[in-house]
This record gives structure tokens, sequence and C-alpha cells, in this order.
């Protein structure tokens, strides 16, 4: 049994950074329109068409110190970070989950934000491509998940999408400026069908409240106004990921700290 289960988290690291790897692809190429499966990867320095040895998740960035074999430009740190976070986050998905049809759809929307949040932080978008067929991929599967039903789904995409569509018209109003993109309502609408309106609510409270915080530091450091357009959708990520494994006990845990002062 023991070995099975450290073969099992060997096995969810590696296949997780093999994903993070074609994660990279996608946060490179989805904004550009271009394909993610032709042509293979290359060097964005010099073009030059990257040997599946050079091309190993980690390692090969690790081996090549960080450069491109033939043109010895630096390659980003970014590309080993996002295999090692996927890596990470197929773990936890296993050690959460088990072998599960939950586990393989919770993997699939974590790699979704992963993605999101990425490309977020590079070219302030959230591409309908991942959001809008989030959308739809939450409603046909979202049922086989925990605690949800097709009804959670219809409702979490509505209230997702609702909110935060009535929070960016409010903004709108009091400041006359557009404060939320239409993506974030969209990606909220995408998570309401995976973590329902519970989900939602929790993701908009703590992604605002680490925005505010991060947002906040960085403001201060960089003593610039509150103009400074900072992505929303990376915190809305990280909140629906904190919901996806410590929510429902944070939730209880809340809820019974206010039932105990009464
Ligand atoms: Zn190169």
């Amino acid at each position: 049994m023991v070995m099975t289960e450290s073969l099992m988290i060997v096995f969810s690291l590696l296949t997780g950074m093999c994903v993070g790897s074609f994660l990279n692809v996608c946060i490179y190429r989805l904004p550009a329109a271009r394909s993610i499966v032709f042509p293979g990867s290359s060097c964005p320095s010099c073009n030059q068409l990257i040997r599946w040895v050079d091309n190993i998740p980690v390692i090969s960035y690790v081996l090549l110190g960080g450069r491109c074999r033939h043109c010895h430009a630096a390659i980003s740190p970014r590309y080993p970070l996002v295999e090692c976070l996927t890596g990470l986050f197929a773990l936890c998905t296993y050690l959460n989950w088990g072998v599960s049809v939950a586990s393989l759809i919770y993997f699939l929307f974590i790699c979704a934000l992963i993605t999101l949040t990425f490309i977020d932080i590079d070219h302030q978008i959230l591409p309908d491509v991942i959001t809008l067929w989030g959308m739809g991929a939450g409603l046909c599967i979202g049922f086989l998940l925990p605690d949800m039903t097709f009804m959670d789904s219809v409702i979490g995409l509505l209230v997702g999408g609702g909110s935060l569509y009535a929070v960016a018209w409010g903004y709108q109003m009091m400041t006359g400026r557009e404060g939320m993109g239409g993506g974030d309502i969209k990606l909220l609408a995408m998570m309401g069908t995976f973590i329902g309106w519970k989900g939602v609510i929790f993701t908009i409270f703590t992604g605002s409240l680490i925005g505010t915080l991060i947002g906040g530091a960085i403001m201060v450091i960089n003593r610039k106004t509150l103009k400074l357009a900072i992505p929303f959708g990376p915190f809305l990520s990280i909140g629906a990921m904190i919901y996806l494994f410590w929510g429902p006990d944070m939730i209880d845990w809340y809820v019974s700290g206010i039932g105990g002062i009464n």
C-alpha cells in the first residue's frame, strides 16, 4: 500500500509538471491566437526549434543553466515555475480527492486558472476561449463534483456573473471609469459552474482582500496613485484555489464561531 501511495505521489507530481509544460505553451500562444499544437516549441530569441531533450519540464531548464542551447539567451524562470506549480497542484489534488473523477475535473479547473492567471499578468486579458468554454464545461460536468448539482452550477454561473457585474456597474457609476473588465465577470461566472454560489462569494471576498493587500503594498513601494492597473484575475484565481482546498472548512469554522459567540 505504502509503495503504491509513493508511486502515485511521484506520478501525479511528474504528470502535473508535464501538463505545466503544455500550459506554458498555452500562456505564450493563446493571446497571440496561435495554434497550441503546431509547430513545436521554439526559442523566442533565435527561433531555433527546441528538441525534446531540451524540453523536459524543470530538468532541462536546470541542465541548460536557464539559457537557450543555441543562442544562449536567458530563458524566463517563469517556465519552470509554472511547471513546478502545476506539478504541486496535481499532487495536492491527488492527496485531497484521490484517484477520482472529481480529482480530474478539479485539476482541469486549476489548469485553466493557472493559464488565465499568467495571461492576465502578461496582457491584462482573460481570453474567452478559456472562460466561455470553461463555463460550458462546468455546466456539463460540474454536477460530478462533490456537493454539486446541475442547479448549483447554474446558480453559481448566475451569481458569479451577476454579482461582479453589479460591482463593476456600481464602480463605474460612482467613479465614472471602468474598474473591472468583462473578462473578470466571465471568469467568475466560469468559477461558479465548478464551485457554486458559496464558492463564488468566498472567492470575491478572499480575492478582493488579497488584491487589496498586495495592491496596497505595490502602491506603497512604487508610490503610485490609486489608478494603477493591477489585473484582478490572478487574485480571483487565488481566492478560488483557497476555496477548493480549505473553503468549506473555513466557512464551517466561521459559521460555528458566530454560533459560539451567541
Ligand atoms: Zn535561442
